[in-house]
């Protein structure tokens, strides 16, 4: 391997962790939390414990019900303390070497480690550590930690740790576990969301929880304690949670996207459950770019909750006029533009007795490359609708993401070549509008977007990214040119 071997594989790690300590039967509370989790990569998955003498481990590609459903695989697994991730399909290769958790035995003892998000300085630490002769096994940001852990010359972990946090910059949320404790950190600006839960145990003690969501609390039976603060590292012990502020602090830009799309309706993310802000959001796109029809109709499932917010707005009936067909995966990983137009079809099928001779709202969370609204546009269309409107629960994607949501290269991105009257045009809809930048502000509680000081990260809508982006070059270089000529 040569460090150009990160290029290749593109880690743009979009994931879901888990963590716990002091659980009876923790492998199996893992691996249902990951389950709740699955939304956030189906790639591969896997499993770490620690039975207070040894860590084991299982990772394997695929989802989380493929590989923990087996009795022999879960009784290789013992222990009252676990770190378990969901990787993300990426575009590039998926090999066993590159599920996490990832593992390894120091002097200290051995350490494991699971993250969700994208270091954006991964590249250059990764040369930086080969010429030091660091031996990767993997091309993930994750074994950067595990390296810079590795030499520091700090003694505890904890004392690592830092050192190794204080060299990385990125948008990630960390799970690890060591001889010693179950730690989390959220990096200084918050931008992917982690959380904190209890799960009291028979014996009257405490068993502590750390997921990315809080879907995956309620399918344990965990209470929901707090969210991890940006810029905060807890060490989880049996003398229970120790907050630490590594870094100096700096005002938090959570991903506006996990509201939009990426988190689980059910999840509460950063106080505000997700359900309720789709909802607004869909209300708000209504106020903001209503037209006279006679359904509304998501896209299903993400375009679901932004649309009952819109039917209730309008006062319009909201109707399930595209019925989705659950055993197929989301058309947005398949691999070829062919089978992503095939995999519409599979996934998506139109509810003709709703749709024929009515003028319809089409609301979906957002448009990436286009491909599924111009699909789905031609089917509602064909089902005999009069008119097809297509609303959209975000504003225009122009900007690809750096920060762990796997967006294509900006090239690919529909809205960052075009303008909306254009994307009208080409996905064939008699009418096309995004919520703007205000109206989503609007719906997540604030007066407006605050230009000054932005409330969120919302690169992927705005262009304003607000972590350096060192190693841009190296995943794509027409992305650089893209985003130099623009930013
Ligand atoms: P596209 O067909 O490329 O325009 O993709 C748009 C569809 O993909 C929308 O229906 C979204 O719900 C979904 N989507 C948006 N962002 C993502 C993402 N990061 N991963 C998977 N699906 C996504």
């Amino acid at each position: 391997m040569t460090p150009f071997d990160l290029d290749d594989d593109k880690p743009h790690e979009e994931c879901g962790v888990f963590g716990l300590w002091n659980c009876a039967d923790a492998a199996a509370i893992t691996a249902l939390g990951l389950h709740a989790l699955q939304h956030r990569g189906q790639e591969a998955t896997g499993i770490l414990t620690y039975d207070g003498g040894r860590f084991h481990s299982h990772r394997g590609l695929g989802l989380v019900g493929e590989n923990f459903s087996d009795a022999r695989v879960m009784s290789r697994l013992p222990g009252a303390r676990a770190i378990g991730h969901n990787r993300y399909a990426t575009t590039g290769e998926t090999v066993l070497r590159n599920v996490q958790p990832l593992y390894a035995d120091f002097e200290f003892g051995g350490f494991g480690v699971a993250h969700n998000g994208n270091l954006t300085n991964a590249g250059t630490l990764h040369k930086a550590l080969v010429r030091r002769g660091c031996l990767f096994q993997s091309t993930m940001d994750s074994e950067v930690f595990i390296h810079l852990i590795a030499i520091s010359l700090y003694s505890t972990v904890v004392d690592r740790l830092i050192d190794a946090l204080k060299q990385v910059e990125g948008a990630y949320s960390l799970i690890a576990l060591s001889n010693e404790a179950l730690l989390g950190v959220r990096d200084p600006l918050g931008v992917r969301p982690l959380i904190l839960g209890r799960l009291p145990q028979a014996d009257g003690s405490n068993g502590w929880v750390l997921a990315s969501e809080t879907c995956a609390l309620d399918i344990c039976g965990a209470e929901f304690v707090r969210d991890i603060e940006p810029g905060e590292l807890v060490v989880i012990d049996d003398r229970g949670v120790q907050s630490i502020k590594p870094f100096n602090k700096v005002e938090r830009r959570f991903c506006v996207f996990e509201y939009i799309y990426f988190a689980r309706p059910d999840s509460v993310v950063e106080g505000m459950p997700v359900y309720n802000a789709r909802k607004r959001i869909g209300a708000e796109l209504a106020i903001e770019s209503h037209v006279e029809a006679d359904v509304i109709v998501p896209v299903p499932d993400s375009g679901v909750p932004a649309a009952m917010g819109y039917a209730a707005e309008s006062g319009i009936p909201f109707e399930l006029g595209i019925i989705r067909n659950h055993y197929v995966g989301r058309t947005f990983i398949e691999p070829t533009d062919t089978i992503r137009h095939l995999g519409v079809k599979l996934k998506h099928s139109a509810n003709k007795p709703v749709l024929e001779g009515k003028r319809v709202i089409l609301v979906d969370d957002s448009i990436v490359r286009g491909t599924t609204s111009r699909k789905i546009v031609e089917m509602v269309r064909a089902a005999g609708a009069a008119e097809v409107h297509m609303r959209i629960s975000s504003p225009p994607t122009t900007h690809s993401c750096f920060y762990g949501i796997d967006t294509p290269e900006r090239s690919k991105l529909l809205a960052a070549r075009h303008s909306v009257e254009q994307m009208c045009e080409i996905i064939g809809a008699d009418s096309l509008a995004f919520i703007s930048i205000d109206g989503l502000h609007r719906a997540l509680g604030h007066d407006q977007r605050n230009d000054a000081q932005p409330q969120y990260c919302d690169a992927c809508f705005t262009g304003e990214y607000p972590i350096k982006l060192h190693d841009l070059g190296e995943p794509d270089s027409a992305q650089l040119s893209l985003l130099t000529e623009r930013s």
